[in-house]
């Protein structure tokens, strides 16, 4: 099912609890065929797909009648009448991300060209104050966890974040409640923010993404954050008590060359010498993490080649020696990151075509398990299996992986429907080849991606002046944890 599932799942139910009632007629098959007919479901094996003789897709086509040549998404527009979740199940086991999360907004039309996710849930559509307020109460009440984690792919873009923040930080003033939010932008970040969110609980490092280390690559991605920008806002951080600051990079992008990722050093640098002016203390630390660029379907870089590991090694190999150049600064300055292999496969899962599930298949029964975790991953046994698989097709690994497409290829995914605009997606690729940017459409006139019209919806934001109000009990002495644990 592609897109929002709140209503969808619903209707989902409703054509499967119908067919049941009806006594399964035509088996598995009709209630597939069914549910195709809604034109959200995409059931792979109702398309055939034909290629062309050198390995590229000539169309896909469903297979029998009543089912669509396309699938759309849905999209869920107004959020509040879909809280969730009431009574989430805690896990007896300590987890990774203790917290509870609530979803302050869903969308994100800040246009990053990277961005799958971005790119395929527009428009922006907001929780309101109430609503979230009301998340976080039900809850905290039903899990007694301490930490509220406000998520969405941009949180601190929410046009009320403040009132957010202020609104839960005095409801929880005094409790065990602490709020937190993903990694910020840092044109979005201020100093008030950051302190209503660390008003109850720790003050843990600071996280930016400023994605790519030059102006010029971040113009390319269309990530308009300027190093001045960070810069004071950092130096504003360390000044009101932070003491670490957490980067993420990518390094392979489109067009991107050594002197872009060797900038990513000057930047940890002068993190690291703003924060030692602004704190007046030598022991600030940045943490620079850096992964491999995978392009993504229904992104502007669908087309790009993605940048071969050895390319991607030897940038880092350079970019490390660049940070530890200067010993004062360097040891300052922490390094994270993976070598280019995984990306490169997961650049063959990422924009693989249905000829992939014999790689995928051959790998599994070859013994490859957990591949996500580094110590499991076998890049010898991808390629091995990924070459005998794909050769008798006539393709290869890089086939699918470090080459650039032409526009008018027909790709795996065409026939699924995010809304956007294939032309548009197209210019915008070619937007970044010319590194020319392109602005955020809930704050200026529509540039026609296409998903509104195509869905019907539109950009839903405030902001409404509402605000948050207290509820009782509250205050010290009064931690809303579990109340279940403490009677
Ligand atoms: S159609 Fe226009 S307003 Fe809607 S998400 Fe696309 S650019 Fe923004």
């Amino acid at each position: 099912m592609l897109g929002d599932g709140e209503e969808a799942v619903l209707e989902i139910t409703e054509i499967v609890r119908t067919w049941k009632a009806e006594g399964r007629p035509g088996g598995r098959d009709e209630v597939l065929t069914r549910l195709a007919e809604t034109g959200g479901v995409y059931i792979p094996r109702f398309y055939d797909v034909e290629y062309l003789p050198d390995g590229r897709i000539q169309r896909v086509v469903p297979n029998r009648d009543r089912v669509p040549y396309r699938v759309f998404k849905r999209t869920t527009m107004d959020l509040d009448a879909w809280p969730y979740p009431k009574q989430p199940l805690v896990p007896l086991a300590e987890s990774v991300h203790e917290r509870m999360s609530v979803e302050i907004f869903r969308g994100c039309t800040r246009g990053c060209r990277f961005c799958q996710a971005g790119m395929i849930t527009r428009p922006v559509r907001e929780r309101s104050i109430e609503g979230i307020g009301a998340m976080v109460q039900k809850g905290l009440e039903a899990t007694g966890f301490e930490e509220v984690g406000l998520l969405s792919l941009s949180s601190a873009d929410h046009s009320e974040i403040a009132e957010i923040t202020k609104g839960l930080a005095d409801r929880y003033e005094g409790t065990n409640t602490g709020l937190s939010l993903p990694s910020t932008r840092v044109d979005a970040f201020n100093i008030d923010l950051a302190n209503e969110l660390s008003r109850n609980g720790r003050r843990s490092g600071l996280t930016f993404a400023p994605e790519g280390g030059s102006e010029r690559m971040r113009r390319v991605i269309n990530k308009m954050v300027s190093e001045e920008d960070l810069i004071r806002t950092v130096s504003a951080a360390f000044s009101n008590g932070w003491r670490q600051v957490k980067l993420y990079f990518m390094c392979g992008l489109p067009t991107e060359e050594d002197e872009d990722v060797l900038q990513i050093a000057e930047m940890a640098k002068n993190v690291i010498r703003a924060g030692r002016q602004a704190s007046g203390r030598n022991d600030v630390r940045c943490t620079i993490s850096i992964g491999g660029f995978v392009p993504k379907p229904h992104t502007p870089f669908q087309w790009a080649a993605q940048c071969d590991p050895d390319t991607v090694d030897d940038r880092l190999r350079k970019l490390r020696e660049a940070v530890n150049s200067d010993r004062s600064l360097g040891r300052n300055i922490g390094m994270r990151y993976h070598d280019g292999k995984p990306s490169l496969i997961e650049g063959l899962l990422s924009r693989g075509d249905r000829r992939i599930g014999k790689v995928i298949e051959a790998v599994w029964r070859d013994g490859g398990r957990f591949d996500g975790w580094s110590e499991h991953f076998s890049y010898d046994r991808w390629t091995a299996k990924a070459a005998e698989a794909l050769e008798p097709l006539g393709v290869d690994l890089a086939w699918f992986t470090t080459r650039e497409r032409e526009e008018l290829e027909v790709l795996p995914w065409d026939h699924l429907d995010s809304g956007l605009d294939k032309e548009w997606l197209w210019a915008d690729w070619q937007d970044a080849l010319d590194e020319r940017e392109q602005d955020d459409c809930r704050w200026t006139p529509c540039f026609d991606c296409g998903v509104c019209p195509a869905m019907g919806t539109d950009i839903e934001v405030g902001p409404t002046g509402r605000k948050l109000l207290p509820i009782s009990p509250v205050g010290v002495g009064s931690p809303v944890k579990n109340p279940a644990l403490s009677q």
